[in-house]
């Protein structure tokens, strides 16, 4: 696996890129944002937010133009609004220092298992579940092969789910990846939507509540 370390700091890059190195990773590191764009394709990005020419947000929306590469956000403790918006500009994770080295594992780990159920399936623009097929592309959602129709918002949430059938996808997680924000009001949203995505799948047992924790997609039996 292909690692691009963006962060200026010599103290914090040396013995991270040593370490991941001695993981087994394959790993780029450079100091800017601007060498951050101008490096080859890596698998995962873990880009710092205090970078001399230019900050982590402005790196991470110039990437998310025209690649997926999973991104890991490093801030410096108490930068919850960053984060927040770091989030919302397409990262998929983020870190704030100082961390430890077995919790960048971790998210590493966790970060690519979550990205690479994307592109598992024999088309990465279409996501499989039972008799549901959603592509991604002309965002459609087909039903034994009759469309759905679906509110934007129904989509991108019945898409998140089918990404990793039988996962649940907590809520914390929905809300920021499909109404980009973490307010804690907008489980009652979610659970609107969820009713009427039921109803549109025509059997509620698509999609199962797990109290407490979030949702998950599951063929019917
Ligand atoms: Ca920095």
């Amino acid at each position: 696996m292909r690692l691009l370390i963006v962060e200026d700091e010599d103290a914090i890059a040396i013995p991270l890129v040593e370490g991941l190195r001695r993981e087994g990773f394959e790993v780029t590191r450079v100091a800017t944002g601007a060498e951050a764009l101008a490096a080859p394709e890596t698998d995962l990005v873990l880009l710092d937010l205090r970078l001399p020419d230019m900050d982590g947000f402005e790196v991470c929306r110039r990437i998310r133009v025209n690649s997926d590469v999973p991104i890991i956000m490093v801030t410096a403790r108490g930068e919850e609004v960053d984060r927040v918006v770091g989030l919302e500009l397409g990262a998929d994770d983020y870190l704030v220092k100082p961390f430890g080295f077995r919790e960048l594992l971790a998210r590493i780990r966790a970060v690519s298992r979550r990205t690479s159920t994307r592109e598992a399936g024999r088309d990465p623009e279409t996501l499989v579940a039972g008799a549901l097929e959603i592509d991604l592309r002309s965002r459609r959602a087909l039903l034994d092969g009759n469309e759905l129709s679906l509110t934007p918002k129904e989509f991108e949430l019945l898409a998140l789910l089918a990404r990793d059938p039988g996962t649940v996808v907590d809520r914390q997680r929905i809300l920021r990846e499909v109404w980009n924000t973490t307010w804690y009001g907008g489980a009652k949203t979610i659970d609107v939507h969820v009713g009427a995505l039921r109803r549109k799948l025509g059997d509620p047992a698509w999609i199962e509540t797990v109290r407490g924790v979030g949702l998950r997609l599951e063929p019917p039996a």
